[in-house]
């Protein structure tokens, strides 16, 4: 854990509980790593959607990373915090015509998934550029929610149509300048992510010459349970560049660039969740946390099933720490499922302890919601320096009625 209790105390007692804070020396290692690990030759695109923070989006764009867009929404923060228009990738699907002409008044390549869109994006981008995802056939992913490549998922297009791709793209005199995928989220092993990168690799290399680049998607994952290990990029680089290499090597334009889209990997693990216990009760055998940090504000475990590690922050000393007792850390949304950690053996706990819910950048703040009219909360950076800084105010009782 990044904080101590005494700035837990600190921070909660002047942004409030629960509270989002963020390590930018985590964020900035962990860009670091991955740019690193490719060494330059597949350049990372960082996925908005997993946090849409402003101060964060301007630390990433100064690692050097483009972006991912997936709304008019998100693009539209991106442009708060810097990005241009070529380093902004829109992915949309099912997107709106109005959306279309969003990214097309702003010369921001796009991205289509389905032939009907490639179309209508043609028909209204005429002599332009597009990029077309695709399903290779194969995913990957920690619970059949997140996974979008594969034959059962409503994601890309299947390969079989690479003629009718091409005839749409000939009758609008579209120049295809990329080819994405995306196969899912959270591997820790590259085998399925490489498996999937050479079947796209054939692809291209069979029916679309003179591509700009070749887009493998994200999905890198992080350790979310303390037993698992660290992705292996020596691993992912051993079974990738071979690819890149065989590629580029029969490939008609060889200053291809490939891309990548991570989203988790790079702010999962800065981003840590901070509750305060109200209450704890036995019921019929089981211990129950009660604490202010409720699925609006961290959906993962109610959505997915996901695993949280879950501290406990006292200023209790050390051997106390030893004792552990399995509980149910809970929020206080009115709903059974609202639970951040099942059965889980935790030191001793006491009401007006501390709980932080540890790797919680990723898929945190971007999916809160306003559920049971509750406030979602205050992020706070915990800079280089070691201060804190406000980077986005809780909600307050106006921002619940500013729209009716
Ligand atoms: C969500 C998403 C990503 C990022 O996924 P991570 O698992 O967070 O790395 C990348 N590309 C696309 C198209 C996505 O939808």
């Amino acid at each position: 854990m990044f904080l101590n209790y005494d700035e837990v105390s600190e921070i909660t007692a002047e942004y409030g509980s629960p509270v989002y804070v963020y390590s930018e020396e985590i964020l900035r290692d962990r860009c670091r790593t991955l740019l690193e690990a490719f060494e330059g030759r597949i350049a990372p695109s960082f996925s908005v959607k997993a946090n849409t923070n402003l101060s964060l989006l301007k630390i990433i764009r100064e690692e050097g990373y483009g972006a991912d867009a997936m709304s008019p929404g998100e693009i539209y923060l991106l442009e708060k915090a810097g990005f241009q228009s070529d380093e902004i990738f829109y992915i949309g699907n099912n997107v709106s015509e109005d959306e279309f002409r969003f990214c097309i008044d702003r010369d921001i390549t796009v991205s289509v998934d389905s032939l009907s869109q490639l179309e209508t994006y043609s028909r209204m981008n005429r002599g332009g550029c597009v990029a077309v995802r695709f399903n290779p056939g194969v995913g990957a992913g920690h619970c059949d929610k997140v996974i979008t490549g594969g034959k059962k998922t409503k994601f890309g297009v299947e390969p079989k149509y690479c003629r009718e791709v091409k005839e749409i793209l000939e009758k609008y005199d579209m120049k295809l300048v990329g080819i994405n995928q995306h196969i899912g989220s959270l591997f820790l092993a590259p085998a399925s992510y490489a498996a999937a990168a050479a079947n796209l690799l054939d692809m291209v290399a069979e029916n679309f010459p003179g591509l700009e680049f070749v887009d493998f998607g994200g999905g890198f994952g992080v350790p979310y349970r303390p037993e698992e290990p660290r992705l292996d990029f020596a691993a992912a680089r051993d079974a990738l560049f071979p690819l890149l290499d065989d590629f580029t090597a029969r490939y008609d334009n060889k200053f291809v660039h490939f891309k990548c889209e991570p989203g988790r990997f790079v702010c999962a693990e800065c981003g840590a969740l901070l509750g305060t216990v109200n209450a704890i009760k036995e019921n019929y055998g089981e211990t129950y946390v009660g604490t202010d940090i409720g699925f609006n504000v961290l959906m993962r475990p109610v959505l997915y099933g996901s695993y949280h590690e879950v501290e406990v922050i006292s200023d209790r000393g050390g051997e106390e720490q030893s004792e552990t007792k399995k509980v149910n850390v809970v929020g206080n949304i009115c709903e059974s499922g609202d639970i951040i950690a099942k059965e889980r053996e935790l030191p001793r706990v006491e009401e007006g302890d501390f709980i932080a819910v540890m790797n919680a950048g990723a898929y945190g703040y971007s999916m809160a919601s306003n559920y049971n009219c509750r406030l979602r909360p205050a992020e706070v950076l915990k800079t280089l320096d070691g201060g804190f800084k406000l980077i986005r105010a809780a909600d307050t009782f106006e921002s619940l009625v500013e729209n009716f």
